[in-house]
């Protein structure tokens, strides 16, 4: 479960809720996951097939930074359907 206010695991300092971005062809995108693994990746390590991707098994990534120490904690986000 998650709560509004996150503290450090490693300093007990408070943490700040942000995103990861990915940046490509001079646009930012906010980091997905996808539950399970894709045997269809090309050689660079791009999914070929976006669009064959459920939906449903997409979430965003919502990182808290500390504010003390840097230590990153990302949480898979699934919009309109939490698990
Ligand atoms: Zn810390």
């Amino acid at each position: 479960m998650e709560s509004k206010f996150k503290l450090c695991a490693e300093c007990m300092s408070p943490m700040t809720q942000g995103f990861v971005i990915d940046i490509a062809s001079k646009s930012a995108y906010q980091l997905m996951w996808h539950e399970g693994i894709t045997d269809d990746v090309d050689k660079q390590g791009f999914v070929k097939k976006f669009e064959n991707l459920d939906r449903s098994k997409i979430a965003f990534v919502k990182t808290y930074k500390c504010s003390k120490c840097g230590l990153l904690k990302s949480y898979a986000h699934f919009e309109g359907h939490e698990k």
